[in-house]
């Protein structure tokens, strides 16, 4: 058994943009690939930006993408809890175990005193820096403080020269001059750690050996190998992968109106599909192949194959990737995925189950998601038509009319309103009047349904329904 773990460590905030998923892609096929298993930890550090039901969602959207948890809240293995408000006294204790090594500090300035600093470097124009003012407390002051409940928070000892660097698998190494780095909060004044320390204290005790996030996070890593360096752990194999923007080039937002997985799902696209396209999504395979089971991107997933640069979420590319999907659904799958929204838009009251199976699976080939079927279906639920230029001026050549006639006499003759019958009558137009093809099809299509282009000829007439062709015919 190997002994890679990775874990996903989403902020229950409500919402998981596909960027977030992918990452979780990414942890779940680098565990996979490598027999390794998949942990699952909320990050809830944040109290002020959690929201009720959010651990919910990140479980529900896993679950329908086939990312399988190997250990998380709901089945813990031997290192939880996974939730991070649960493991407040873990952080508590190691931060002191860091100031009792010398490399962290109880820091008891007041919010006023750090205000009036960072005012003073607005003015010069610098970025702000803790200036260290608690660095050098006594051991009385310190303990007359905490003996008067005095807030505190702790904060990380920086070295002052010298360089951190580190290898990241998708970014190659990244230095920082140690002057720069600021004696982070490492404990918060309400208890709480902050990301910075509870990502290193968890990612150790949880025995992760690979930590797949989001490159903005790259520049902080040095500061969380000093504490690893300063426990005396060894730090884990990074993989930052760049950004997902949106087509406009800015970062994707639900204030933006961009897509979650679950409006993504909502609208029909189908989960297998979202994650072979988010794969896609800044990650190429050796071979170019595009369509790819699960499975198969377990055995393929190669992260130094990630891309450095920020990757754009193309919306085409998805459909694209999902129509692949879509054209091998059942019947069954394909009317789950279409039928909620035509219902919503339309009255199907008195559509029976073989009118709506002909018409869903007319479109199943350039159907690119469910709810796509509300507007490529349009013309099924419109009363009239209204003819463009294009066909006015088509239905003005000679033999049109003709067509129209014999067609219209062939329809009549129709006894069961069957697709084949329909094919049949088109055929007899064609061997009566000698038209064929675009004369032929053209003047038909445009008369029934009031486009020049279209579906199957034959399944379209079938589905408008024998009265409502007649009466166009007559028109
Ligand atoms: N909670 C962090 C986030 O949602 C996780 C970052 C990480 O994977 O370390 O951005």
């Amino acid at each position: 058994m190997s002994n890679t773990r990775t874990r996903f460590a989403p902020s229950p905030t409500g919402f998981m943009h596909i960027g977030n998923l992918r990452t979780a892609i990414f942890e779940y096929l680098v565990a996979k690939h490598n027999n390794g298993k998949f942990i699952l930890r909320i990050e809830d550090t944040d109290q002020v930006r959690k929201v009720e039901g959010a651990t919910k969602f990140i479980y529900d959207t896993l679950k329908l993408c086939d990312i399988k948890i190997d250990e998380g809240p709901e089945n813990p293995g031997d290192v939880g809890p996974y939730v991070q408000s649960d493991r407040k006294d873990i952080y508590k204790e190691y931060a002191l175990k860091l100031v009792e090594l010398g490399e962290a500090y109880y820091c008891f300035c007041t919010e006023d005193r750090l205000d009036t600093l960072r005012k003073m470097y607005d003015e010069k124009k610098q970025a702000f820096k803790y200036d260290r003012n608690c660095l050098n407390l006594s051991k009385e002051e310190i303990e007359n403080n905490l003996k008067n409940n005095v807030p505190y928070v702790i904060r990380q000892k920086m070295p002052t020269s010298g360089i951190s660097s580190f290898n990241d698998v998708v970014y190659g190494e990244i230095k920082v001059s140690n002057d720069i780095l600021e004696d982070q909060i490492l404990l918060k004044s309400d208890g709480f750690p902050t990301y910075n320390f509870a990502n290193v204290i968890d990612d150790h005790l949880m025995g992760i050996t690979h930590v797949i996030r989001g490159n903005e996070y790259l520049s902080q890593t040095p500061k969380y190998n000093l504490l690893y360096k300063a426990f005396g752990w060894e730090a884990p194999t990074y993989i930052h992968v760049p950004m997902v923007l949106g087509e406009d080039g800015n970062k994707l937002s639900k204030r933006n109106g961009d897509a979650s997985f679950m409006d993504l799902y909502n609208d029909g696209y189908l989960p297998e599909a979202i994650v072979n396209y988010l794969v896609l999504l800044g990650w190429s395979p050796k071979d170019n192949k595009e369509i790819f089971t699960m499975e198969e991107l377990i055995k393929d997933f190669d992260p130094a194959r990630i891309s450095k640069s920020p990757s754009i979420y193309d919306v085409k590319k998805l459909g694209w990737v999902n129509s692949h999907y879509i054209k091998k659904l059942s019947d069954e799958e394909l009317f789950n995925i279409t039928f909620p929204h035509l219902k919503r838009y339309y009255d199907v009251s008195n559509k029976d189950n073989t009118w709506i199976m002909t018409l869903i699976n007319l479109y199943k080939d350039e159907l690119r998601y469910g709810k796509e079927i509300v507007e490529l279906a349009k013309m099924f639920f419109e009363e009239e038509y209204c003819l463009d230029e294009e066909c006015i001026e088509f239905m003005k050549q000679e033999g049109t009319d003709e067509v129209i006639s014999s067609f219209k006499k062939e329809i009549e003759l129709i006894g069961d309103w069957s697709i084949d019958n329909i094919t049949q009558a088109i055929n007899n137009v064609k061997e009566k009047t000698g038209f064929k093809g675009k004369m032929l099809y053209m003047p038909i299509r445009i008369k029934t349904t009031g486009f020049m282009h279209g579906p199957e000829l034959a399944k379209t007439i079938y589905l408008f329904g024998y009265e409502k062709i007649i009466n166009r015919l007559g028109k």
